[in-house]
Formats: structure tokens, C-alpha cells, sequence
């Protein structure tokens, strides 16, 4: 065994989808010549097609550890940092010190504004791929080196209802309530029949027992945001998620200090010096790391964190193949404080058949992977749908 990095690639992922990420094309919205629209909702960029930047990192003995992060837009970005930057500070480093080198990737930044954006997900993408190699080089799945499973199936909620109408959203939900699934969040910025209206509806469709999240996408000011929760506050939604702006630290926390629902934050997040000020304030009553911003070792670090706060993991989980949905699972299954995690429906299943490996997510849960590291590789039919973005030896 030559535990040392020999090699650093990178590849852009394509995946054509029919119906765009959170739904149809909404009153306004139009797709322009490089295939993104611009949610009217929350007024953020989205692309027409599935895509993420994949990682594959090759020790000297022949081992290969996968990585994934966000190639939403402008997936150059994350390769060319990955490929100037990252990958030469990577060879020869032995990646059974991932925390090590991921402290030692931020640091390289330090004083250039490493907090986050390309740079933060270059680095999620980079540190997910030393675990799954740490994790097959030493022949041990990830959530035991991340320190000990204590869960083998993770409760999954429906995230988004992508149809153009409630009557359809509510038809959707009902259709996975069937097939054994008890929780369902909606996204604000399609909710063209009205946000508590939609709470509303689903709260009647589906019975007092499922668990009902609405996604706000920051878009309230903390006083509007309280006004809309006071109204959602009836149908008893489990949480409302992200109900102010990003940066709005003090709109959060009066938010959370003020209404009745628990409030949750993170999704955003690359660090976990974005979520100590939070926990410190009492923004949030439900943290939601996304480790293809944060990856897996401040993914980590958040949760226990929050888990000192008594504070409650609920994993975001974005658009991707399914490499970091594994590494995601891999850290919630080590967690006391994790009680769901994001499923995608409309990129997870769809994506399963371009890897190898036992994930699933059935019956309201997701299985955890089986074998070393993330317990994922990339099946042949992924090939076809990705672009080399370079590599370093
Ligand atoms: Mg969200």
C-alpha cells in the first residue's frame, strides 16, 4: 500500500433533465443562450441541465478515491482551481490525513477571501475524494473513520414537487406518501397559488402525521418572513427553511427568537465559521450542511458543533450524480443529532444507474453503501455524459 496522492483529475458532468430544477418555466422566466433561467422567486441563476464536477484522486499503489462538488454554473471555475491550485499542493500527500490537508487547502487562501464560493467547493470536492481513498486504501467505509455508525438506514424527506400546478404538486406527494414516504418539503419560489396556500393543501392531502417543510429561498426581510410563518404556523410545518437572506444574520435570528416553527439554516454554508456565529445567536433550531459546499470534513465539524448547541442535523442535498449524496449519508450515519436528509427524487433516481453501489432510497429512507470509502464508484454509463477538465501528476 502507497497511501500517497499520485494523481488529481477532474471531469465536468452533463445530465439533460426534461422539466427544470424546481419546475417548469414560471410566469417571466425564460432560458437564455447559455441554457440558465433566472428564478422570478428568489431572483438566483439555475441551469436548464444536471451538472457537477467529479473528482478522482489516484494514490501511487493504483487506488482511486472519488470526490464531488457543484458545477451548477460556471463549472470551470472549481477545475481550474482544482487543476492550478489545489492538485500540485495535493501530490505526494498521504490521504489518510484528510483533516490535515483540508486545513491545509484553506489556509492557502487564508488572506484572499477562502471563506467560500468556487474556492470553498473546490475544496468540498477535493476533501471528499481523501476520504473515499483513505476509506479504500485502509479497507474501512467512511462513517467508521468519520467515528463509528450509528445508523444503518436514514430517514429520507420528498424535497421539491416539480409540476406546474398544486393540484399536481399535491397529487406528487400524495403518490410518494403511497410508496411509504411521511415527509415532503415545497419551494417557495414556485408556489405561484401561494405559499400557505400550498401548506395548506398538503396539510389537508395528506393527513396530521406527515411532515410538511416549506423552502423560502431567502427572500423575506425578518419582518415579512415572520408575518408569512404566523400564517404557516396553523398547518404545523416541521420547519421553514431559509426564510431570510444569506448574509441577513440579524434577520435570522430574530426570525427564529420570534416564531413558533423551528427555523432551518446552512445549505450554504462552506464552514463551520459560518454556522458558529448562527448557533451563538440562536438562529436556527435545524442545521442543513451541504458537503458539496462544506465536504466532509467541516461537514463534520458543523454538525458536532451543532450538537453541542443541542441543535438538529437535516443534510441539504443538491444536484449531482450521487458521489457526494453517498459521502453526505456516510457522515450522517455517524450522527446522534441527524434526524432526516434531503432526497432529491428528481436527480437521485435518475442519476443510481450511472454508478455502482448498494445506495438506495425506498420506503421513506435511504440504505447507507456498502464497501470501503463512500461505498460509489462510477459505473461506464457515467463516461458518456462527462468532460476531462484536467489533471495533475
Ligand atoms: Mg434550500
Amino acid at each position: 500500500m502507497n497511501t500517497r496522492i499520485a494523481e488529481v483529475e477532474s471531469f465536468v458532468v452533463t445530465l439533460p433533465r426534461d422539466t427544470p430544477y424546481l419546475g417548469p418555466l414560471g410566469p417571466g422566466e425564460t432560458v437564455n443562450a447559455r441554457g440558465y433561467l433566472v428564478r422570478a422567486g428568489n431572483r438566483t441563476i439555475y441551469p436548464t441541465v444536471d451538472r457537477s464536477v467529479v473528482i478522482k484522486l489516484t494514490a501511487k499503489d493504483g487506488t482511486v478515491g472519488w470526490g464531488e462538488t457543484y458545477g451548477l454554473v460556471a463549472p470551470d471555475a472549481v477545475t481550474a482551481i482544482v487543476a492550478d491550485v489545489l492538485g500540485p499542493c495535493l501530490l505526494g500527500r498521504d490521504a489518510r490525513d484528510a483533516v490535515v490537508i483540508q486545513e491545509d487547502l484553506r489556509d492557502l487562501m487564508r488572506v484572499r477571501g477562502f471563506r467560500g464560493g468556487f474556492w470553498g467547493d473546490a475544496i468540498a470536492g477535493v476533501d471528499i475524494a481523501t476520504w473515499d481513498l483513505f476509506g479504500k486504501l485502509t479497507g474501512q467505509p467512511v462513517v467508521k473513520l468519520l467515528g463509528g455508525q450509528r445508523h444503518a438506514r436514514i430517514p429520507a424527506y420528498v424535497s421539491g414537487l416539480p409540476r406546474a400546478t398544486l393540484a399536481e404538486r399535491v397529487q406528487l406527494a400524495r403518490e410518494f406518501q403511497a410508496r411509504g414516504f411521511g415527509a415532503f418539503k415545497y419551494a417557495a419560489v414556485v408556489s405561484h397559488e401561494g405559499i400557505a396556500e400550498e401548506l395548506a393543501a398538503l396539510r389537508e392531502a395528506l393527513g396530521a402525521q406527515a411532515k410538511l417543510m416549506v423552502d423560502l429561498h431567502w427572500q423575506f426581510d425578518a419582518a415579512s418572513a415572520i408575518q408569512l410563518i404566523d400564517r404557516l404556523a396553523p398547518f404545523s410545518p416541521h420547519f421553514v427553511e431559509a426564510p431570510c437572506a444569506p448574509e441577513d444574520l440579524d434577520g435570522q435570528a430574530r426570525v427564529a427568537a420570534t416564531v413558533r416553527v423551528p427555523v432551518a439554516l446552512g445549505e450554504e454554508w462552506s464552514t463551520v465559521h459560518d454556522a458558529l456565529p448562527r448557533l451563538q445567536r440562536g438562529a436556527m433550531a435545524i442545521v442543513q450542511p451541504e458537503v458539496a459546499h462544506c465536504g466532509l470534513s467541516q461537514f463534520m465539524q458543523i454538525a458536532r458543533l451543532a450538537q453541542a448547541f443541542h441543535v438538529r442535523v437535516i443534510p441539504h442535498a443538491t444536484v449531482g450524480v450521487g458521489i457526494f449524496q453517498a459521502a453526505s449519508l456516510q457522515a450522517s450515519a455517524a450522527l446522534s443529532n441527524m434526524t432526516m436528509h434531503e432526497y432529491q427524487h428528481s436527480v437521485f433516481d435518475r442519476h443510481l444507474p450511472l454508478l455502482r453501489t448498494t445506495m438506495r432510497c425506498e420506503s421513506g429512507a435511504f440504505t447507507l453503501p456498502e464497501g470501503p470509502g463512500l461505498g460509489v464508484e462510477p459505473a461506464e454509463a457515467l463516461w458518456a455524459h462527462a468532460r476531462s477538465a484536467g489533471s495533475v501528476s
